[in-house]
């Protein structure tokens, strides 16, 4: 495709904080699909990776962290004109304090994920709970309405979370057509949890299976993955967590209520890192993933929460992430946790050495008249190449959501904070589609219990409930 879409003009300056692999793969889609010179854009990143890529496209590089101490000293003199927009792609600098900087300078932000500042996944005087998505995203919420409305700040937009809330929409509305319930999108919160309900939608995994694979072997020592293995690690040592839906019938045995908040959510008092969950994706077939922590986890299962006038809730479902990564990082990730935690010596973040595969990543909803239905992006590595460099499959799927998102704010510029939910799935998957692949909904029959031979050992699962979490669940 030559005669892309530019969607709108950005005013003002351009700011991309941190430009590792999303970073370099968002690059090109702003400069293709946004009127902007790039004498406008700078980016910040706290090393020297992707300079080159910043100036073969006349894009101001400074290498320089951002801490505490120096972001608004950093930050102000590029934000010198009305409007402008800081894109965050960074890890280790807090999301909520880029938001307020951004509130004082009226510009719009998007990050793709709620990131604390260095070493908030993981500090140990932090109790348990504080350290989750949860408390973090109730931090965020609180922020929202103390900001109110004003230039839109999209949190958390990526793939996931970002792209699989719009996923878990479209593929209601397909349910909600095949079962023969009428097919026509709700229009708010409340009437999507009604349709959710009435679907008899008990949980949703965000289903991924990544199987890009290079010539080149993972060797002792070294972390291999197609994404931010900084990010990785930090996710994968948070607790896991999950949204906590109301056909769940015991609270798991390690896990852990919030005391506060939402109450959308558990977490279980284990790293993700080393929680293995039962799914299914169309490709791939039955697997096992890892319950990684992440933000749609909770909000999905949020948003989806349908409650009596008195609040008490009457619908929720549950909702976790279910991850296998590429080959190479499953091996990484059992050395990783072999080893005490401790992180490998090397990094390597899989680019141009990738010769096959592709990341199927999408929602699967379950429990409904048709079983579970898959619905997302089989977007495979050569496809990926032709439609944008820069980056791998799993890549390309983050960028398509960052570049939607900011469409989104654009063209709704005073709503505040807001979470993928909130927007218009509609619009975020007709911008994205160009770059997913196939995007397909898929039926099974299978469940957490299919094929599974418990008489050698005896476990607890309950072949009535074949959806439990507690089927679903590797012990
Ligand atoms: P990466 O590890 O490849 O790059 C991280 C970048 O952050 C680097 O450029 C690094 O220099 C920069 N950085 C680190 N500390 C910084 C600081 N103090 N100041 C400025 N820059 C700093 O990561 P990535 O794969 O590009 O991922 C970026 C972010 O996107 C991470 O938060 C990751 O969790 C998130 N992500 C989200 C999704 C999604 O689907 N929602 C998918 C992939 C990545």
């Amino acid at each position: 495709m030559t005669d892309w879409p530019i969607y709108a003009p950005i005013k003002g300056a351009l700011v991309i904080v941190g430009f590792g692999s999303i970073g370099q793969g968002v690059l090109p889609l702003i400069l293709r699909h946004f009127d902007i010179e790039p004498t406008r854009i700078t980016i910040i990143s706290a090393d020297d990776n992707g300079r080159s890529v910043a100036e073969e496209y006349g894009v101001c590089f400074v290498h320089q962290a951002i801490t505490p101490d120096n972001l608004s000293q950093i930050l102000s003199p590029l934000f010198t004109r009305e409007g402008g927009f800081l894109v965050n792609l960074s890890v280790d600098v807090s999301s909520l304090a880029l938001v307020r900087f951004c509130r004082t300078v009226g510009a719009f932000y998007l990050d793709t994920c709620i990131e604390p500042w260095s070493g908030g996944y993981t500090d140990p005087d932090k109790e348990m709970s504080h350290r989750t998505n949860y408390w973090l995203r109730e931090t965020s919420l609180k922020l929202a309405s103390e900001l109110g409305a004003g230039p839109t700040a999209v949190m958390a937009h990526g793939a996931n979370p970002g792209l699989v809330s719009h996923f878990v929409k479209q593929a209601l509305v397909n349910i909600a057509g095949d079962v023969g319930v009428g097919a026509e999108a709700p229009r708010t919160r409340a009437d999507w949890a009604a349709l959710a309900s009435k679907l008899n939608v008990q949980g949703i995994h965000i289903a991924e299976r990544d199987t890009q694979v290079s010539d080149t072997a993972k060797v002792p020592g070294e972390f291999v993955n197609t994404w931010s293995i900084d990010g990785f690690l930090s996710e994968g040592m948070q607790p896991a967590e999950l949204g906590w839906g109301t056909f769940e019938d015991a609270l798991p045995e390690d896990g852990g209520e919030h005391e506060e908040g939402c109450g959308a959510a558990i977490y279980l008092k284990r790293p993700g890192a080393n929680t293995r969950v039962r799914t299914w994706t169309p490709l791939a077939g039955p697997i096992l993933g890892y319950l990684i922590t992440h933000n749609e986890a909770i909000s999905v299962a949020d948003y989806f929460t349908a409650r009596e006038d008195d609040g008490t809730v009457t619908y929720r479902p549950t909702c976790h992430y279910a991850y296998h990564p590429c080959d190479d990082a499953v091996l990484s990730l059992h050395e990783f946790v072999g080893n005490g935690f401790v992180p490998q010596a090397n990094f390597r973040l899989m680019g141009d050495e990738i010769t096959k595969g592709l990341d199927e990543l999408g929602v699967l909803l379950y429990g409904h008249a048709k079983n579970a239905y898959w619905f997302g992006s089989q977007l495979d590595i050569d496809e990926t190449r032709t439609l944008a460099p820069y980056q791998n499959a799993t890549g390309l799927q983050v960028s398509a959501a960052v570049l939607a998102g900011m469409v989104w704010a654009l063209e709704n510029p005073n709503e505040g904070m807001v979470e993928a939910e909130a927007m218009d799935h509609a619009r975020i998957l007709e911008v994205a589609a160009p770059y997913l692949g196939p995007v397909v909904g898929s039926y099974t029959d299978w469940t957490p219990v299919t094929g599974r031979n418990e008489d050698l050992f005896p476990a607890d699962y309950d072949a009535d409930e074949p959806w439990l979490f507690k089927n679903v669940i590797c012990r």
